[in-house]
């Protein structure tokens, strides 16, 4: 047996088969079929790891269909490293699931600058142009194979260069590093800038080395072990002798892959809690009811989402309505929607109709991928609500 199948059995092996785990399991509870809870994909990779069970393509199909939303590992008394099972097994038979056009198209893009750069271009002629509107009208997206990823374009958001570093305004704080992410900058640049202009504001110098890189999240879940690797020592010389007090990510799903690899790892909203600026004295009132999204890789692996709600207290007037703790994973899970889209629209079906239930003006969600798989569901049901990053929301206030 290889050491690294000896390794699987070993993590497999601390699952007790309790099932505690299963009823947190979103796609455990749509299908009720032990394959696709956490306790039987475990069985699974055991069974093959222990030479039991061939690799089949159901057996491959079950395990793809996990969304790596965690949400099992938090709820697990013998604390059984799932992700980590899930990752080292993808990385294992990696060549036997290879990925569709659209996880390719979209890897290509986070893992290249080059790439990012024309595609802003690209993105700039398709939306100035009506050629958005047409293609869209005409379904020539998905006759191309590309529908789900098209879908979720937002608009246009003008960009400029960012700079390395940004002064503190006032007395300074500190130093911090800001993690912008691939998808940041290609299409939520305000979030980007409105973050460097708060860090300042609230007395921090920001850097932003310029060879910083895609987090790796998207390689790591496609079992691309080696790509995942190369753009984590490219991150941590990026960020290193830098003397920062903290790399401040904007989005939480690519924080919790950083975390794992960059010290000093927080989101922004957790950051910004813990500061001793006082932001409900600045902060003008805002006359708006606001839902809370929580994405899963804030609640169930960095675990600093009350500090998203406390923060969007801070705003006098505001409305704040969290979506209700029980709420499973949205089902843009990095990748997942553009591979298993009936069951990424089956749950993002339900967090839209609990959001919708009372007039909402803000949907507010702390992570990119997130926000985009939302914000293209609210769209497509013809709903005037704004999908906004908490701290956007905050800023527009300051
Ligand atoms: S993963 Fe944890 S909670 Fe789930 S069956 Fe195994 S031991 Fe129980
Ligand atoms: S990570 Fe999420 S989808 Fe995968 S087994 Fe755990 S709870 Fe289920």
């Amino acid at each position: 047996m290889t050491d690294a199948k000896k390794e699987l059995l070993s993590i497999a092996d601390s699952c007790v088969k309790c099932g505690i785990c299963s009823p947190h399991c979103p796609t455990y509870t749509h299908t009720q079929n032990e394959n696709e809870s956490p306790r039987g994909r475990i069985a699974l990779i055991q069974a093959w790891a222990g030479g039991q069970l061939n690799i089949t393509d159901n057996l491959l199909n079950h395990i793809d269909t996990c969304l790596l939303c965690r949400a099992c590992e938090k709820s697990c008394p013998a604390v059984v490293p799932y992700a980590k099972l899930i990752d080292d097994f993808r990385a294992q038979i990696h060549e036997e699931m290879p990925p569709s056009m659209s996880v390719k198209l979209l890897k290509t893009v986070a893992e290249n600058k080059r790439v990012q750069r024309w595609m802003k271009s690209g993105l700039r002629l398709y939306q100035k142009n009506n050629l958005q509107k047409t293609a869209r009208f005409l379904r020539l997206p998905s006759l191309f194979g590309f529908g789900k990823l098209e879908r979720l374009v937002p608009d246009y958001q003008e960009t400029q260069t960012l700079q390395n570093y940004y002064a503190a305004q006032g007395e300074t704080k500190g130093d911090v590093g800001l993690f912008v992410g691939c998808m940041g900058e290609l299409f939520d640049f305000e979030t980007v800038l409105t973050t460097i202009r708060v860090l300042t504001h609230v007395g921090f110098n920001v850097h932003l080395p310029e060879n910083q890189t895609c987090c790796g999240a998207l390689a790591l879940h496609e079992g691309d072990a080696e790509t995942a690797q190369k753009l984590a020592s490219q991150n941590q010389q990026a960020f290193a002798n830098k003397n920062l007090q903290a790399i401040v990510t904007i989005a939480s799903g690519c924080g919790s892959t950083l975390k794992d690899y960059a010290p000093k790892v927080v989101d922004i909203s957790h950051f910004l809690m813990q500061t001793d600026f006082d932001f409900n004295k600045t902060l003008k009132p805002l006359r708006a009811t606001i839902r809370l999204h929580t994405p899963c890789s804030l609640k169930n692996v960095l675990k600093t989402d009350k500090s998203v709600l406390n923060l969007l207290k801070q705003i006098p007037d505001a409305i704040i309505l969290p979506l209700p703790e029980t709420m499973q994973c949205c089902g843009a899970a990095g990748s997942y929607s553009l591979r298993h889209g009936e069951m990424a629209q089956t749950l993002l079906d339900e967090l839209l109709d609990v959001s919708l239930e009372k007039p909402t003006d803000y949907l507010v969600s702390s992570n990119i991928g997130c926000a985009l798989h939302i914000a293209a569901g609210l769209r497509e049901r013809g709903e005037n609500v704004t999908v906004v990053h908490p701290v956007v929301l905050l800023a527009r206030q300051l």
